[in-house]
């Protein structure tokens, strides 16, 4: 085997020659003992099939399935050459290499034929103990941190800039990095400016649409968050407030268990999310060709077959927690020693589901996170409202650190 194959045996040589029908169909034969995973292949899909949806006011015309940030420059080659308009990554991704490996592949592509999105880390500026932004924030580093963007991307300009992480109406209406992302937009080095959410997002949804200022949203939205449905309700009005609509972490933590049995199935996952037509594009993280073929091919039927809506459902039959923490917050005041017990299972998500170490020990480092919690706790006293053991994840993370 050519060392460009990848889990599941395909290779990007293999996925030009064979193109997303072809391996659709051969997938079928090899079979894929994952759950959920079973009926993935079965239909064959083509560009000709692509579903587009107009981001909100922007000119901005996507494909519903873009990409996430990625690592693998043949992959994103590939995902570039079968169709995929929209890249999502961000200066925090890789410290800056995401970027840098982006600007590579798009250097000779038409500048017009590929839209970048990228991102600065709001939670730079917060004060991790009140949670709130920093006094001494400082918006030029925000610019800078644009500058550094532009650079790696080794582009004039980006097509959308977010502040990323927010959780609060007050960092969205934060007047001081308003200002200077309008400073970016006027001079032509962002086309348009958005906020990112992961945390909290109905209030954050709500108040990019409300402030008027705002082109575009990115937020985590799934099958699996507990408040699903407020989050749909505050993308309506996003949507109906004209700003453009991008949902991330559709795969709700890739796996169903930590032992990466029981793969939550792709397809299903990014139906369900497609299935609200106020989603204007979404950017799942691709590692594999097979999981970019399983992404692309979603397009060719989008309604949800009544086996897809059974496999969305397989948490609650069979018990799994699954990996993605609702960032619900209600586990910090629980534990005696303050741990950011979020943060530690958005890298164990990170680590265990995606299989992203870097991703985990920077989600760690960017909130000040220790790299070694619990070890002086006996007996852990919270009670996860997803039910996960939090000390034995936790332990799991530092093992997959270390
Ligand atoms: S209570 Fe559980 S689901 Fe909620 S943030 Fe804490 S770890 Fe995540
Ligand atoms: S084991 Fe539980 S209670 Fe103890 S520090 Fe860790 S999260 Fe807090």
């Amino acid at each position: 085997m050519s060392n460009h194959h990848h889990r599941n045996g395909w290779s990007r040589r293999d996925f030009i020659v064979t193109g997303v029908a072809g391996l659709a169909a051969a997938a079928c034969n090899h079979g894929n003992s994952k759950t959920g995973g079973g009926s993935a292949a079965s239909s064959a899909v083509n560009q000709s099939t692509f579903v587009f949806r107009k981001l909100g006011r922007t000119n901005i015309t996507l494909p519903v399935v873009s990409m996430g940030s990625m690592n693998n420059p043949e992959l994103i080659e590939a995902a570039f050459d079968q169709g995929v308009v929209h890249i999502d990554t961000s200066s925090a991704h890789a410290r800056g290499n995401n970027e840098r490996i982006i600007g590579r592949m798009v250097r000779n592509r038409p500048r017009d034929s590929f839209v970048i999105a990228t991102s600065t880390g709001v939670d730079v500026f917060r004060d991790h103990r009140t949670e709130l932004i920093r006094a001494d924030a400082d918006p030029h580093a925000v610019y800078e941190s644009f500058e550094g963007s532009l650079e790696r991307l080794g582009l004039d300009y980006v097509d959308i800039y977010y502040l990323a992480a927010n959780w609060d109406r007050r960092t969205v209406m934060f007047e001081p990095f308003m200002k200077v992302l309008e400073r970016m937009k006027k001079e032509g080095r962002t086309r348009f400016v958005g906020v990112t959410t992961h945390r909290n997002e109905p209030n954050v949804i709500h108040a990019a649409a409300d402030s008027g200022f705002y082109d575009v949203v990115a937020t985590a939205y799934n099958f699996r968050q507990h408040h699903r449905a407020q989050v749909r309700e505050a993308i309506a009005h996003a949507a109906e407030a004209g700003l453009g609509v991008v949902a991330f972490k559709t795969q709700a933590g890739v796996y169903w268990d930590e032992e990466r049995q029981h793969m939550i199935n792709m397809r299903a996952a990014l139906k369900w999310v497609l299935e609200d037509t106020n989603v204007h594009t979404t950017v799942p993280a691709f590692n594999t060709y097979e999981e970019l073929r399983e992404g692309l091919s979603v397009m060719s039927s989008l309604p949800l077959t009544p086996r897809e809506r059974e496999d969305l459902r397989l948490g609650d039959t069979m018990g799994w927690r699954g990996l993605y923490c609702q960032q619900c917050q209600q586990c910090r005041p629980q534990c005696p020693h303050r741990q950011d017990i979020p943060t530690l299972m958005r890298g164990h998500m990170y680590a265990i589901g995606y299989g992203d170490i870097d991703r985990a020990r920077e989600t760690l480092h960017t909130a000040s996170v220790s790299m070694t919690p619990c070890r002086d706790c006996s007996q852990c006293t919270v009670r996860c409202a997803a039910g996960f053991d939090v000390q034995s994840r936790v332990a799991a993370l530092h093992h997959r650190l270390a």
